[in-house]
Formats: C-alpha cells, sequence, structure tokens
C-alpha cells in the first residue's frame, strides 16, 4: 500500500486555525485555571484531612489544564510548521502563551503549598493511590519552592527576565539574522548568503577547497560582529549569575545537573571516559582526511561526506522507508513495530517535500488522544530513513507514558533522546548490514561517525568552553580575545588536537550558547547518546528485552537518572565501565571503516 505523506491533524481539533473546538477548548482552560488559581487559595489543608480528597482534586485539575495546553500547542504549532511563512497563524499562538503565563501563577503558589506541607502529612499524601504515580514529581515541586524567595521578589525577577536574560537571548537572534557574506561555490560563482546558509553550507557542501574558504569568510564574518556578541553572551551569562545568586546557588553546574536529575559524579565519569577514549578517534579523521584528500581535516570536515570513486547515493521512496523501519523495529521489539505501522497507517506523520514548510523535523505527543505527530520533510535520502525512526522512537516513548498520569510524563532532555537515538541506531545499523557494496557500506558508516564525532569531540568542546567561560564570567566581563582563546583551547583539547583548521569564533556562531531556558544545552545530548548505546549493546545481549525497555522508558520521568540505570539496567553510572561499553561500540565502527577504507587510499 501506498502511505499518505501527509498528517491528519482534524481529529486534534476540526477546522483548521479558526476551529470552533480550539476556540472552545482555548474557553474552557481560561476556565480552568481561575477555578485551580481560587481552589489553592481556598485550600485548608487541617480541613482536608484525612483523605486529602481537595489535594488529589488540586493534582488533577492541574495535569487536565497542562494537558489542554499542550494539544492546543501541538495543534497551533503544527498548522504553523505546515505554512511556515504565514504570520497570521501566530496570532493564536501568542494567544496560548498567554494562557501559560497566567497559569504558571498559581502553579507557582501550588508548588509553595507543596513546601508547607509539615513532614508527617507529607508522608501520608505521598502514599495515597492517586498520588503515588506522581510522587516523584511532586517531590520535585516542592523542593523547587524551598529554593524560592518571597512572592513578590520572585515575580519581580520573572518580570525582569523579560527584558533581561530572554531578551539577551532574542538580541543575539537579531545580530545573527543581520549578517551576511560571500560565499564562491565549485564553479567560482559568487553570492551573498546568510549566517544560517553559510551552516549548512560548512556541514554538507562536497568540495574541500570551498568550505575551507567558507570557513575562514565565516570566521570574519563573526569576528566584524564579535563586539555586540560578546556584549550579549556576558550579559546572558551574568543575569544568570546573579540569579542564581540570589537564590543562593554557588556553583553554575547546580541547576543544569537539577534540570537533568543527574549527579555531578556521573557527568564527570561520562567525560573522563570520553577524554580517555579521544584517540580512537584520531584515526578516522586521519583516513577521511585521505579520502578526500587532504593532510589533516579541518573543522569544516568533520561531517563532511566521503568520495568513494563510482559510488553515488540511492533515492529510495517513502513507502520503502517505512516498510524498511518497521521490519527491523521488529527485530527488537514488535510493540515498537506496531506503533510505527500505526504512525503511518493513521497518518502521525507529514513527510511531503513541498516549500513553505519549516526546516528540520520533530515529534509531539497529542496527549488527550494519546497519540504522537511527527514533522519532517522527506527527500528521498537514505538519511531520511534514519530522521523517521528518529522521530518514530520519540513517538514509541510517549506511547508507552499514555496510560500514566500526565506528570510521569516529564521526563528531562538527557533521557529525552534516548528512545529516538536507539531507533536511529536500529535503522542506522540495519542499512549498514544490508548495504549491496563496500562503497555503499563504507559511506553510510561515515554517515553513522557523524554522531560520535558530534557527541564525544563538538559536544564536549562546547561543555569545555562553558566551564571556563562561566569561571571566567564570575570574575570579569570576558572580552572577544579571550573568548576566542577560550574557544580555540577547548577546541584543541576536545578534538585531540587532530585538526589543522579550528573554529574560534565558534563560541559566537553556535545558537545553543544563547538559548535562555535552558543552561549548558550540551552535555544531555552526549549524555543521552551514550546512555541508548548503552541499552542498544544490551539489547542485542538479552533475549527478553522488550518488557525491560519500556520499563525503563515508563520510569524516566519517575526517578533521578542514577536509579533509573541501576533500576532497570543495573549499572552505576558514576562509574567508567557503563561509558566504557558504550564506547567501544563506536570502536567498533571506527575499525570497520578503517579496514573497509583501505581499497580507496
Ligand atoms: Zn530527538
Amino acid at each position: 500500500m501506498a502511505y499518505s505523506q501527509n498528517w491528519n491533524l482534524e481529529n486534534i481539533f476540526a477546522g483548521g486555525i479558526s476551529s470552533p473546538t480550539l476556540k472552545k477548548k482555548l474557553l474552557l482552560i481560561t476556565d480552568q485555571t481561575a477555578d485551580f488559581s481560587q481552589k489553592i487559595t481556598n485550600y485548608n489543608l487541617s480541613n482536608d484531612q484525612p483523605n486529602y480528597q481537595n489535594f488529589i482534586d488540586l493534582t488533577t485539575l492541574a495535569q487536565k489544564i497542562e494537558a489542554g495546553l499542550l494539544q492546543a500547542s501541538v495543534f497551533v504549532n503544527a498548522l504553523i510548521s505546515d505554512d511556515f511563512s504565514n504570520t497570521t497563524l501566530s496570532a493564536k499562538a501568542a494567544k496560548i502563551n498567554v494562557l501559560k503565563a497566567t497559569y504558571a501563577q498559581p502553579l507557582g503558589k501550588f508548588k509553595q503549598l507543596l513546601a508547607k506541607i509539615e513532614p508527617n502529612s507529607w508522608a501520608i499524601i505521598l502514599k495515597l493511590p492517586t498520588i503515588k504515580p506522581i510522587a516523584f514529581a511532586l517531590t520535585e515541586m516542592r523542593q523547587q519552592a524551598v529554593e524560592l524567595l518571597d512572592d513578590n521578589t520572585e515575580n519581580l525577577l520573572k518580570q525582569l527576565e523579560l527584558d533581561g536574560l530572554s531578551a539577551w537571548s532574542s538580541h543575539y537572534d537579531t545580530i545573527a539574522a543581520s549578517l551576511t557574506m560571500p560565499f564562491t561555490d565549485a564553479n567560482n560563482q559568487t553570492t551573498t548568503i546568510s549566517a544560517g546558509q553559510a551552516l549548512n553550507h560548512l556541514e554538507g557542501y562536497p568540495d574541500a577547497a570551498v568550505r575551507e574558504k567558507l570557513l575562514t569568510n565565516y570566521e570574519n564574518m563573526w569576528a566584524q560582529a564579535e563586539g555586540l556578541v560578546a556584549d550579549t553572551l556576558n550579559h546572558l551569562a551574568g543575569f544568570r549569575l546573579t540569579e542564581y545568586a540570589s537564590h543562593n546557588i554557588k556553583d553554575f553546574l547546580q541547576k543544569p545537573l537539577a534540570l537533568n536529575r543527574m549527579s555531578k559524579a556521573t557527568l564527570d565519569a561520562m567525560w573522563q571516559t570520553v577524554s580517555a577514549n579521544k584517540s580512537i578517534l584520531v584515526p578516522y579523521f586521519e583516513r577521511k582526511a585521505q579520502l578526500i584528500g587532504k593532510k589533516k581535516l579541518g573543522f569544516q570536515d568533520i561531517y563532511a561526506p566521503i568520495k568513494v570513486p563510482g559510488y553515488q547515493a540511492p533515492t529510495i521512496t517513502y513507502d520503502y522507508a517505512a516498510k524498511f523501519i518497521i521490519t527491523n523495529f521488529e527485530q527488537f521489539s514488535p510493540k515498537m513495530a506496531s506503533l510505527a505501522r500505526k504512525a503511518f497507517e493513521n497518518r502521525w506523520i507529514e513527510a511531503e517535500n513541498r516549500p513553505g514548510k519549516q526546516p528540520g523535523g520533530y515529534m509531539e505527543s497529542v496527549p488527550e488522544l494519546g497519540e504522537s505527530r511527527i514533522f519532517l520533510t522527506f527527500t528521498g535520502s537514505p538519511n531520511d530513513a534514519s530522521t523517521i525512526a528518529h522521530e518514530l522512537g520519540h513517538a514509541f516513548h510517549s506511547s508507552v507514558l499514555t496510560d500514566l498520569p500526565f506528570w510521569r510524563g516529564n521526563y528531562a532532555m538527557n533521557v529525552a533522546e534516548t528512545a529516538s537515538t536507539f531507533a536511529e541506531l536500529v535503522v542506522n545499523d540495519a542499512k549498514v548490514q544490508e548495504a549491496k557494496n563496500v562503497a555503499e557500506k563504507l559511506t553510510l558508516l561515515d554517515a553513522k561517525l557523524n554522531n560520535p564525532v558530534a557527541m564525544l569531540m563538538n559536544i564536549h568542546a562546547r561543555y569545555l568552553f562553558e566551564i571556563s567561560f562561566y569561571k571566567a564570567r564570575q570574575d570579569h566581563l570576558v572580552s572577544p580575545d579571550e573568548l576566542n582563546n577560550l574557544m580555540l583551547n577547548a577546541q584543541k583539547t576536545a578534538f585531540a588536537d587532530s585538526l589543522d583548521k579550528y573554529h574560534p569564533h565558534f563560541w559566537a556562531s553556535k545558537l545553543h550558547f544563547y538559548i535562555d531556558d535552558i543552561p549548558f544545552y550540551n552535555f544531555p545530548y552526549t549524555f543521552g547518546y551514550l546512555f541508548s548505546l548503552g541499552i542498544y549493546a544490551l539489547a542485542k545481549k538479552t533475549g527478553d528485552f522488550e518488557e525491560q525497555y519500556i520499563a525503563l522508558l515508563r520510569d524516566t520521568a519517575n526517578m533521578s537518572t542514577e536509579e533509573l540505570a541501576k533500576k532497570h539496567l543495573g549499572v552505576d553510572l558514576t562509574k567508567p565501565d557503563f561509558w566504557q561499553a558504550a564506547i567501544d561500540i563506536i570502536a567498533q565502527d571506527i575499525n570497520e571503516f578503517l579496514t573497509l577504507s583501505e581499497q580507496f587510499i
């Protein structure tokens, strides 16, 4: 059968952006939020004993509001993704953002209410059958409230954030959007391109000489804006450090670690094992340099496609990709395969290649339907099959949580990529296995090795840079020259000194350093990747893996990361062994790449 490449949004809210059911839903959420606010104001713990029914009702109502807000924003964002240049849609998105901000106020009060409950009653409440499944989420909220200052100060901080932290973040976007540079392609045609276009070419342009010139121009472009960008980065971090200090937080890693529910010991064990294994990637870089006709790779070459004589990458159809994914999921987990089939058959996926769509891909849960929606653009490249598999992995994660309370689905960024990376690994491995000749196999292996290069080297450089930058920023405003030096040193360490050209202005060009709501937007990626590699290794060893895997996914928002690994994998994340086992899998791919590529040099 031929699968549709357009998603169905009608069963979420019928009638598009002016949907009457959406309108009704937003009115309902407004009423529910007012009701929630009223009920918190009137709440009296001693009158609520011994059953705590009013307390239970509060948690039910809050989760209902949150699920409704998600349902509405997923729908509106989906319409925006479909028709990206249509600016009239953003008014509806803005309206939902106002509803979210309105709900944030009573939610804050609810957290403070939790903090005031004395330990004896708290212990009784957590054991109530309706509360037990969300005990972890509630305990976390209670702890968050303990850090808070009085209401007025917290409100003032939130208000100042709009013209502080968030403002610096969007100021960065304004600077980046204003930049252009010359680009000379392989036919010697010169055009003017944006920072975004330059980045795309930098990661994929097939000609090495063009890429090298491109990185030089890219560096120059960011150098011209370095004063403005350095101000932005300094004030963004400065705002954060002041906010931390006001909450008596002295360590700038405390917040990022808490957001990912993991300990410093785990983070250190992970990076120490990564550092100890850098050398495995160096021979891969040397061989890749030979294959693209260079002595050493530059920063601009690390993700570049290799050229294998006589090989042209095939194009695949959407139906072929679907069948390939379902068949290979089946080998690991019939439930994963059946979820994928359901997603293709019930039109959960928007994949059509047409102008006007948002770039990139994502998965969103539709909580009130227990469904998911996946957005991407299918161009026929074998990589697109990996992208679909990745997003279906996210959808599978979401599907095993649908019968649980909404607050049991709020997993952190570090474990969010577990199921997706796992699904992508299944499909990537199958592709390499089924390659028709050595040239194809080599090309696929090279594409697969982009992930370890990103996770063990590129992301590591970002982490090392941010650590040294925040240390310096605690003491002084950091000049562009100092920022360049910090970045250059971080890249040299992270790439094991193996490149002949670096990108010192990476602190300016990389958007991730300017995200306001998540600090240290880097190490959770490496964590998620290595964590799922470890699970993949286990899956290949164990027979009854499916149930164990699902049990782990169901607990991703229910305990600390260390407890999750201990309970479901029997491993200690604060020790190097687990991380080493994950990296050993990468080493196998590198060895295979080195053996297969010998005949082409
Ligand atoms: Zn993902």
